[in-house]
């Protein structure tokens, strides 16, 4: 992917900060720096978003996050807590189209880092919760077959 900013880096072509490479993967300080230590892992091949992976590159690119998260934690003990993004879409956030992952060590509750997570649970009763399992059930069972 010639134009993409991650493939450059990953190619060594524009600098950054790295923390971790192998053979899949590439970990590197995400330049805006949400909170400090904020660090990206992004699969080395290029894949848009979660969508592209398939199982064996999810294996590979996943079974580092519980490392990375603990590196980071062992890095920063002052900080509380440790938030682990991954947005899909540009409604998501997603403005970067390699798939990566955010890692922002939270040190206190207005260190940069926000999310608001809207409690709807009256608008729901059994029966429409049922429905949307439902629905999300039957084409992991498509996803299966395939
Ligand atoms: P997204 O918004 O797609 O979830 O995250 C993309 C991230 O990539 C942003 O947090 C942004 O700061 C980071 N980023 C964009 N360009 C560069 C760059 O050239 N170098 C580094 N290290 N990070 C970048
Ligand atoms: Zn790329």
């Amino acid at each position: 992917m010639d134009n993409c900013i991650f493939c450059k880096i990953i190619r060594g072509e524009i600098p950054s900060v790295k923390v971790y490479e192998d053979d899949d993967v590439l970990a590197f300080l995400d330049i805006s720096q949400v909170t400090p230590g904020h660090t990206l892992l992004v699969p080395k091949k290029h894949v848009p978003d979660i969508y592209a992976y398939d199982t064996d590159l999810a294996t590979r690119v996943f079974s580092h996050v519980p490392e990375i998260a603990r590196a980071l934690k062992q890095a920063f003990p002052e900080a509380q807590g440790l938030n682990i993004c991954n947005n899909n879409g540009e409604l998501a956030y997603q403005s970067v189209f390699h798939s990566h992952i955010h890692f922002v060590p939270r040190y206190t509750s207005d260190d940069g880092f926000k999310m608001h997570w809207a409690n709807n649970a009256d608008q729901y009763d059994q029966a429409s919760l049922t429905a949307i399992a439902a629905k999300i059930k039957s084409a992991l069972a498509k996803e299966e077959v395939e």
